[in-house]
């Protein structure tokens, strides 16, 4: 059902863009033949199947009122008056162009989803609070970054036109931010276990052991379990043994045999993560193969939101996490202090962002090396606000719910009349930059009519064509400037 709170995508857009959106909690719906103007519009790819009717169809909509979100594919199929120049992917998100009559219009660069999808990693740099900076293997392509570009074009498009953008929250009812933690249990010391199981009960921290089930039992470690489980940290698999294999048989072989060796624990395994961070297709159809229904890769996506990456029904979801554990500080020379400024930063990222935080780490040569680290963040974190503090699977659990949340929302003499289902609010950014967050049914306040377009505030913004990066660069063009401002608006 169309509404001024939906962002409508047509319905052969690829899977992926999709899940994006569901990952940022926009409510969509359909574009169709019966989508208004009152909704913003958002056309990431084109293919065979978005017939000239449909090109039409926007066109008309844009013409009415309905502000537009396209991608470069969509864009040159579109009634543009200029040839648009292609400004380089090697920053996928970048505002290529923009207009604001007849309503807001912003084209940017997003690449297809095949290629984003494409099972690409490789060692990426990462810098933190006074210039500390360690390299890590992550996926090529950061879809938390490029999804959260997506979203605040979107909002920035609506509130231009003068409408409210609206998204569920990244929390459960009331609370207004969330923190998880990951421990890869890799190889077993039980001093090592035993300090980490106090340190999180001194934070009063829950948490999700991914357990080195062979290092664990060779160790005498598998009995230890029941303990933490009795604290109420949840148990998965971390494989049998520590390594990620190519091939799905391997795999498969491995996870399931560790799975048996955990159940003579008590354990129940349904998720996991692979071994070194080295997640592969092959691991990922093992465990689509077992049932499991997610798994947590950092190669794959970091710094996000739980989803289903591809946004394919099957297909095991992902739990995000912040890639960087205080290993791996350490080995770049940080000291204790460091290590905790470094998380402390990150976490008051991910509240600023209203999105959850999840960290992870090791029991032995990590964690062990900075025994107040989690204390400190759950006392920062809780002298924020409420804090949701679930394990992973609660994580997952939650923002599964959220995905089938629904809503209804029209416009009225009042405000906007909202009636929504699931287990999050309804945050209703408006143009002013104030906030309502409605949980179930409630009113957003009354809108001021949207002013009429102005014609003088037209500008659209072309970019030059690329060129070669040079020492003696010619000065840029105005036009450019006004670009990278906007694209700095949008970033932000
Ligand atoms: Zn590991």
């Amino acid at each position: 059902m169309p509404s001024p709170l939906h962002v409508a995508i047509p319905a052969a857009a690829h899977p992926y863009w999709r899940a994006a959106l569901q990952r940022s909690g926009v409510p969509t719906a359909s574009l169709d033949a019966n989508t208004g103007p009152e909704s913003t519009l958002f056309l990431p790819d084109a293919g065979d199947h978005d017939s000239p009717a449909q090109r039409q169809h926007v066109v008309r909509l844009h013409r009415a009122g309905a502000p537009v979100l396209a991608g470069t594919a969509w864009a040159q199929t579109l009634d543009m008056p200029t040839r648009l120049h292609w400004f380089g992917s090697a920053d996928p998100g970048a505002v290529l162009a923009a207009r604001t009559t007849p309503a807001p219009l912003a084209i940017l660069d997003l690449p297809s989803a095949e290629r984003l999808l494409r099972p690409a990693a490789s060692l990426a740099r990462r810098t933190g609070p006074g210039g500390l900076a360690v390299r890590e293997v992550l996926a090529d392509v950061d879809h938390g970054a490029l999804r959260r570009r997506v979203e605040r074009a979107l909002c920035h498009l609506a509130h231009t036109a003068g409408r409210p953008f609206a998204r569920f929250a990244h929390h459960p009812g009331a609370y207004r931010q969330t923190l998880a933690i990951r421990i890869d249990a890799d190889g077993f010391r039980a001093a090592a276990t035993a300090a980490l199981r106090a340190s999180l009960q001194r934070a009063n921290l829950r948490s999700t052991w991914f357990v080195d089930v062979e290092r664990h039992a060779r160790g005498d470690g598998l009995a230890g379990l029941a303990d933490l489980a009795a604290d109420g940290h949840e148990l998965q698999s971390h494989g049998f043994r520590h390594y990620t294999y190519r091939s799905r048989a391997r795999n498969e072989r491995n996870l399931r045999r560790s799975a048996a060796a955990l159940a003579a624990f008590g354990v129940r395994a349904t998720a996991t993560a692979a071994p070194f961070g080295t997640w592969n297709p092959g691991f990922e159809q093992a465990v689509r193969a077992l049932g499991w229904t997610w798994s947590s890769e950092f190669s794959r996506v970091h710094d996000d939101v739980p989803g289903p990456l591809g946004g394919t029904p099957d297909e095991p979801w992902q739990v995000p996490v912040h890639p960087i554990c205080p290993a791996l500080l350490f080995a770049a020379g940080a000291g204790v202090a460091e290590v905790h400024a470094w998380f402390l930063a990150e976490l008051a990222a991910c509240r600023e962002r209203g999105e959850p935080a999840v960290f992870y780490g090791h029991p032995i040569d990590d964690l062990e090396r900075c025994p107040d680290l989690l204390p400190e963040l759950a006392v920062a974190a809780r002298a924020a606000g409420p804090l949701w503090q679930p394990t992973l699977g609660e994580l997952v659990a939650f923002h599964r719910e959220r995905s089938t949340s629904t809503l209804t929302a029209r416009s009225t003499a009042t405000g906007i009349e909202i009636e929504s289902s699931g287990p999050a609010a309804l945050q209703v950014q408006m143009p002013d930059g104030s906030e309502q967050w409605v949980l179930g049914r409630g009113t957003a306040a009354a809108l001021e009519p949207a002013a009429a377009p102005n014609a003088a505030d037209s500008a659209l913004l072309v970019p030059q064509p690329r060129r070669r990066v040079r020492a003696d660069r010619a000065p840029l063009r105005t036009k450019k400037l006004q670009l990278a401002r906007l694209w700095r608006e949008l970033k932000r």
